[in-house]
């Protein structure tokens, strides 16, 4: 996941991140936007019980209250085991299928602790700006060493207990978000794995532990947090229904990326279904706010109806250019 998180690049910048002006679910707004003046039906508050199948050609969908909408093609940005084991009906897939689809690994290892500042805190930094930090994301993370132990610590069960933590605070570029004078505050914190059991008493701890870790280099920091809340992978799995709590939807392994993503066979956004697809996370090439999966998924569906040329020879010297670039990083 960590080179993951650096690769990619905003207005040529690489391994550069972008911020949404407004926050994430701005983005999400305008998409609908966009969609609805294209003439898109957009559906809100409405989830889908079940994918329709007839004689191994999707059909259509049906949803929550019981509608029922008919498709020939459905793309999924569910994650591949909700989509493939939960809404399909268990007799559509061939049990080796079906457990092959149920290895793929998707333990999620990362936690976020979000919350107002009722002022902005400054980093101890000897001889520079105390703003410094607060240009960009700022990455908790002194050594190798550090990351490994804290990886260790996960590996025997625990989240880290000197996590490497990655602190924004949007408000610094984008008032829009917060009343005057107030802070928001988003800490991504890893690695605290799915695997615990994630009780009020593990929360609370691992609260304690990302303070105690961010007053080291921000001393004063939590005199300021007027409120905040801690997210778990047990959270992302109950609140967003990504089986595994998973935030790339399946584990962004070697084992699990390029032709393998999510699995060897289902790595070209189809399915075994004919007709269904998947377009999310679980796709190449995986997590993050990038649109990619969707626009690949989006061209292979536009391929398959025969809407435009097919274009296998790009699609693979695409896979060699990111492999080439990933071997140079
Ligand atoms: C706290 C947090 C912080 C993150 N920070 C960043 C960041 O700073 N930058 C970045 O690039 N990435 C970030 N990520 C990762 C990024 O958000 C994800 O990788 C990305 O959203 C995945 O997009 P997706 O469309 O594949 O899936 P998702 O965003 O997971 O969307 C899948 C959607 O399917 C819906 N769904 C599931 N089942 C059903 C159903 N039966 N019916 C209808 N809908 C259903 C879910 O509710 C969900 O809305 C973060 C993730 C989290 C959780």
């Amino acid at each position: 996941m960590l080179a993951h998180h650096v690769m990619g690049e905003v207005n040529g910048v690489k391994g550069a991140w972008g911020y949404v002006e407004g926050g994430l679910g701005r983005l999400s707004e305008l998409l609908a936007e966009r969609a609805r003046g294209l003439g898109v039906d957009v559906l809100l508050n409405v989830g889908v019980r079940r994918i329709l199948v007839k004689d191994g050609s999707v059909t259509g969908v049906e949803l929550t209250d019981g509608r029922v909408v008919e498709a020939r093609v459905v793309l999924s940005s569910a994650d591949v085991k909700t989509t493939m084991l939960n809404l399909l009906d268990p007799d559509i897939l061939s049990g080796d299928v079906r457990r092959r689809i149920s290895n793929i690994r998707s333990i999620g290892v990362s936690a976020k602790v979000i919350g107002v500042l009722k002022e902005l805190p400054k980093y101890s930094v000897k001889d520079a700006d105390p703003m410094i930090g607060h240009r960009a994301s700022a990455l908790i993370m002194p050594s190798v060493d550090y990351v490994e132990r804290a990886y260790r610590d996960a590996l025997s069960g625990s989240f880290s207990r000197e996590p490497w933590i990655s602190i924004n605070i949007p408000t610094v570029y984008d008032q829009s978000i917060a009343a005057p004078g107030y802070h928001v505050f988003s800490m991504f914190i890893q690695y605290a794995p799915r695997t615990l059991k994630w009780g009020p008493e593990d929360k609370a701890r691992l609260r304690e532990v990302v303070y105690e870790t961010v007053e080291q280099y921000m001393p004063g920091f939590r005199d300021r947090v007027i409120f905040d809340h801690v997210l778990t992978p047990l959270d992302y799995e109950v609140d967003y229904g990504t089986v595994g709590g998973n935030i790339f939807h399946v584990d962004m392994t070697l084992d699990q990326i390029f032709t393998n993503r999510p699995m060897p066979g289902m790595s070209r956004y189809s399915t075994p279904i004919k007709g269904l697809y998947l377009c999310g996370s679980d796709a190449h090439p995986g997590g993050g706010v990038t649109g990619a999966p969707g626009r690949n998924a989006a061209l292979t569906v536009l391929e398959d109806l025969g809407l435009v040329k097919r274009s296998r020879v790009l699609n693979l010297l695409d896979l060699l250019t990111m492999a080439i670039k990933l071997l140079r990083t």
